[in-house]
């Protein structure tokens, strides 16, 4: 349970116990799901989605809290594919909110009518491999039953939201939610005592937007981040327009970054050029919105070493400049990881939030959370009486939301027990005993519609081609699924990522296993590998 109000949208549907077939499945509506469904139904496969919510949009559907939007700007963010569609939708924003976003993927949704593919109000709760019959069988929570011989699980890397088990949690008698469960008609927080626990990227965009509201705000920040200005903006007519004429260039730029956003590192290293030179470089990034902040800096700056440091240092500096209370500005200033090892949370008046005289700052690394009481929320020295409990607390990210369903492939071995030190796949899409099972959504992180487009290309080629060549099933061998595993375990050793305890090991859930959920490589090194696999009539996967 991710939330201690009224659990919506799983009212279920077509629950009528007979089995719909289809030649394939894909379990989630969001940006990767509706594009899945477009390809299908162009290359003439018969499909149906799966959604557990009423709605599409997966994570813009799902994440309602208040100042959620994403950091991407706006026109790298929208599908590519269609160059009406391009010319059609106007963004209001350089980084659209939640409202936007939603509105833009039920425009593509209308468009193209996917939603006629499309069963909502159905949670799925397991996928068995049928052997004898090489067919997927897909089973709701509700008694829907589907069943088709490819099975796509496009259920989003941060989608499982992650609630601590703290001891008396549901004894609180007040109102609390995960941010990801945010309820469709808001949530009452004027004139109340509301406490954030979490300080990623989620409750920094949270917290400015509700404090000024709310009689007292109290943030539970266990671990300080680097966040860095967003400088969002409206885009006028005019801007619209000539971004539309610019479409063709934003996705080069996007297609040859490492993770396909609008940004392209500069080809110096820091410690080449004078301090005074590469202080004035990082102010003009400063200055700008977005990413470009580390993503245009110097080539070196997201690496471990030197420049990374020198970099990391200057960001601090810019968080004392924006905090008053020096104690305060203190807690603020990371201390136990360098500048990119987590993700790097834009934000909109984050830290003079604090300046306010309603928000009080809690160290619950030095003082953890002992306990939810009926009251709020007990540290081990301190007690704090809420109205509101939000967590802010992440997610089970990347494989969570697959492992949350039973997926049992040849022999009934279950993918959660297969996983259990990590993910084994082979390039992340496809693992050993699931066959025409594909595992999307290691595979596509960075700027999402622009992995999730050639990853859903490369996907439904495959199908076409399984399907075109008299062939029934796709699965990689058992040496090509090693290699991989080897791969993203060594080679991810050399990135900052692996460094620190984030979402992209894991190590932010209790028992999990710690591994690299995601490819060491870039997005334009991945998209050429899976290019070659199939090039090289699909080496590493075994057809039957
Ligand atoms: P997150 O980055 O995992 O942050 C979770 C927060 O909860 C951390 O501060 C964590 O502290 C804290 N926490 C977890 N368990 C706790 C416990 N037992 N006691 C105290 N504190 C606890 O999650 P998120 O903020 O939801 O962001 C997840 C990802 O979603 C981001 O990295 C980003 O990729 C994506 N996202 C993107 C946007 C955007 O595009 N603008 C916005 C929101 C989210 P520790 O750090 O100490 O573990």
């Amino acid at each position: 349970m991710v939330n201690g109000q009224q659990q919506t949208d799983s009212s279920g549907a077509g629950a009528d116990g007979k089995i719909q077939e289809f030649d394939a499945i894909v379990i989630g509506s969001g940006v990767t799901g509706l594009y899945a469904l477009y390809r299908l139904r162009k290359l003439g496969f018969s499909a149906r989605g799966i959604d557990e919510a009423s709605g599409v949009g997966g994570t813009w559907y799902w994440n309602r809290y208040p100042g959620c939007r994403f950091d991407s700007e706006s026109y790298s963010y929208g599908y590519s594919f269609s160059e009406e569609l391009l010319q059609e939708w106007d963004w209001k924003e350089h980084f659209a909110g939640q409202p936007e976003t939603e509105r833009y993927l039920n425009y593509v949704a209308d468009k193209f009518d996917l939603r006629k593919d499309i069963q909502f109000n159905t949670r799925v709760k397991s996928a068995t491999y049928i052997e004898k019959e090489n067919r997927w069988l897909v089973e709701g929570t509700d008694g829907s039953k589907f069943k088709g011989q490819f099975l796509i699980t496009a259920v989003g890397i941060l989608s499982a939201g992650y609630v601590p088990d703290f001891e008396g949690i549901n004894d609180f008698k007040g109102t609390w939610t995960h941010t990801s469960r945010w309820p469709k008609d808001g949530m009452d927080l004027k004139g109340k005592r509301v406490g954030v626990i979490g300080t990623g990227a989620t409750a920094v965009q949270l917290i400015p937007m509700i404090a000024p509201e709310v009689a007292h705000l109290t943030v539970f920040q266990r671990t300080a981040n680097y966040c860095a200005p967003l400088r969002n903006g409206p885009i006028d007519e005019e801007t619209m327009k000539e971004i539309k004429t610019r479409y063709p260039e934003i996705f080069r730029i996007c297609n040859e970054t490492a993770g396909s956003f609008m940004h392209e590192f500069d080809p110096r290293s820091a410690m080449s050029v004078s301090p005074e030179e590469r202080l004035d470089y990082y102010e003009k990034l400063w200055a700008k919105p977005g990413f470009g902040k580390w993503l245009a800096n110097f080539k070196d700056v997201m690496l471990p070493g030197p420049a990374n440091e020198d970099y990391a240092e200057f960001v601090k500096n810019k968080i004392r400049e924006r905090v008053h209370d020096p104690v305060v500005a203190e807690m603020l200033v990371p201390k136990d990881h360098t500048f990119g090892a987590k993700r790097v949370p834009c934000e909109t008046g984050y830290y003079d939030t604090y300046n306010r005289k309603n928000v009080s700052l809690i160290d619950v690394r030095q003082a953890p959370i002992e306990k939810i009481t009926a009251n709020g929320v007990k540290t081990a020295d301190a007690e704090y009486d809420l109205d509101v409990i939000i967590y802010a607390t992440g997610y089970d990210a990347v494989t969570g939301a697959l492992l949350n369903i039973d997926i049992y492939g040849e022999d009934g071995i279950l993918l959660r027990d297969k996983f259990v030190d990590g993910p084994r796949t082979y390039m992340g899409v496809s693992s050993v005993g699931y066959p025409n099972l594909f595992t999307v959504n290691a595979a596509s992180v960075g700027n999402f519609p622009r992995a999730a487009e050639p990853l859903m290309d490369w996907v439904t080629d495959c199908m076409a081609y399984v399907r075109d060549n008299g062939y029934t099933r796709i699965a990689p061998t058992l040496e090509a699924e090693d290699a991989w595993v080897k791969h993203v375990n060594e080679d991810g050793e050399n990135i900052l990522r692996t460094k620190t305890t984030s979402w992209f090991v894991g190590a932010n859930i209790p028992g999990k296993a710690r591994a690299l959920l995601t490819a060491p490589d870039t997005a334009p090194v991945m998209r050429a590998k899976r290019l070659e696999v199939s090039a090289n009539g699909y080496e590493g996967f075994e057809l039957i």
